[in-house]
């Protein structure tokens, strides 16, 4: 294995859509001597974050840290708050919205559930008359599914929206904040999100390993109505019981949740809003980029955390690809396949979430042009990325 002192190229540019880049200071926070959880030093650390992690999602409620992937932290939001013997509606249009309607699948059986899915196109965002329609016709719907920033096609949703609709009712919703928490604006309390979910290795700066679930009333309502089903570590009663004296069940992350202070701490020193404004800066400069060379996005309904083109006719994804990595020491995502749609070798991503400056962001776009015209996939000037970036940008 080649360590990052030998390389030629030391800096490498991690711009996939998670895992993101970690600050050094993160880092270092995190190479610090392991001490036990079940202690007053532990304790301290845990409820800062805590605190942290409100402001970040913007609510007074408690936001559970629960050990896993982001998929962890939602699927316990999913089952440990669905009603048994209702119904369940899950809107998606890409991979993750997809994954949640997996995991209700998977749980429809031992839980009676009754699934409805509402599939809109890839790229575009969630169908809001369609969502209150079908609540309109099915009573009985006691959790709503959405993504606010579908990653796997760079598109988001009008969530405030949504929540809008869903609050008259008597189904919680369920926010997928995965990519949106700490790149898009996203208000728990003001909009009346039911849960909202979100992970350590995409905005927040983190390596992955701990999943963020934010509870508001209703939720803490329904979690202590429903009984337990058939699971265990998921079940969110835990966490929250654990929670309410700055712990948590299970041996957690310690080293993770020492770096997720010192991450969230960043987020707020910066604020909140000037993160969500250079994410915004950084995606409007680079559609106009894509679309200078003369690229097509993947996204109707664009989000501002990641931006994502077809692939001009010719080039291949994965020696493009492969051709940033070794040419470059830049890293980006493909597409992927789904149900909706299989965009494998037919898109790329990079992102514009946490520690990502102007320098990485349009070193990643001379590249790619670079890397496109040789490939011969682009018949531009050198420079036309940059140019429209910086036109755009400022
Ligand atoms: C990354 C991502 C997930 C999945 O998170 P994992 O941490 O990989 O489990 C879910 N939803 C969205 C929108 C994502 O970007």
């Amino acid at each position: 294995m080649t360590s990052q002192a030998t390389q030629t190229r030391p800096k490498q540019r991690l711009l996939t859509p998670g895992p993101t880049a970690v600050p050094p200071e993160v880092l270092q926070e995190m190479a610090q001597p392991i001490i036990h959880h079940r202690t007053k030093q532990f304790q301290g650390i845990f409820e800062q974050l805590c605190g942290q992690l409100q402001k970040i999602l913007r609510t007074d409620g408690p936001v559970l840290s629960i050990a896993g992937s982001g998929t962890t932290a939602f699927e316990a939001a999913q089952v440990s708050l669905v009603k048994p013997s209702s119904k369940v509606l899950t809107i998606a249009a890409g991979k993750f919205g997809e994954r949640w309607q997996e995991i209700y699948d998977a749980y429809a059986p031992y839980l009676d559930l009754t699934h409805i899915k509402l599939n809109h196109d890839w790229g575009t965002g969630a169908p809001v008359d369609q969502i209150e329609q079908t609540l309109k016709d099915n009573p009985e719907i006691s959790i709503v599914t959405i993504v606010q920033s579908e990653t796997s096609t760079a598109t988001a949703s009008d969530v405030k929206r949504i929540a809008e609709v869903v609050s008259k009712t008597d189904a919680l919703l369920l926010v997928d904040g995965i990519t949106a928490v700490g790149a898009l604006p996203v208000e728990q309390d003001a909009w009346g999100i039911d849960v909202l979910v979100t992970g350590s290795q995409k905005a927040m700066m983190l390596p992955p390993g701990l999943g963020y679930v934010g509870l508001g009333e209703r939720a803490l309502k329904r979690l202590e109505a429903v009984k337990p089903g058939p699971y265990y570590n998921l079940d969110l009663r835990k966490w929250y019981k654990s929670w309410k004296s700055n712990d948590v069940p299970f041996t957690p992350p310690v080293s993770l949740i020492r770096g997720q202070k010192v991450a969230c701490e960043m987020i707020l020193n910066e604020g909140l809003e000037n993160v969500q404004q250079r994410t915004r800066k950084f995606a409007e400069a680079t559609r106009a980029a894509y679309e200078a060379m003369g690229l097509k996005l993947i996204s109707k309904s664009p989000s501002d955390s990641v931006s994502g083109a077809f692939y001009p006719e010719g080039v291949d994804d994965s020696a493009f690809r492969k051709a940033l990595r070794e040419n470059h020491n830049v890293h980006i995502a493909g597409g992927q396949d789904g149900e909706g749609a299989k965009w494998k070798g037919k898109i790329f991503r990079i992102s514009h979430m946490g520690y990502v400056d102007k320098d990485d962001t349009l070193t990643t776009l001379g590249a790619i042009e670079t890397e496109l015209r040789n490939a011969g996939g682009i018949d531009v000037a050198p420079g036309t990325a940059e140019a429209a970036f910086n036109k755009t940008h400022g």
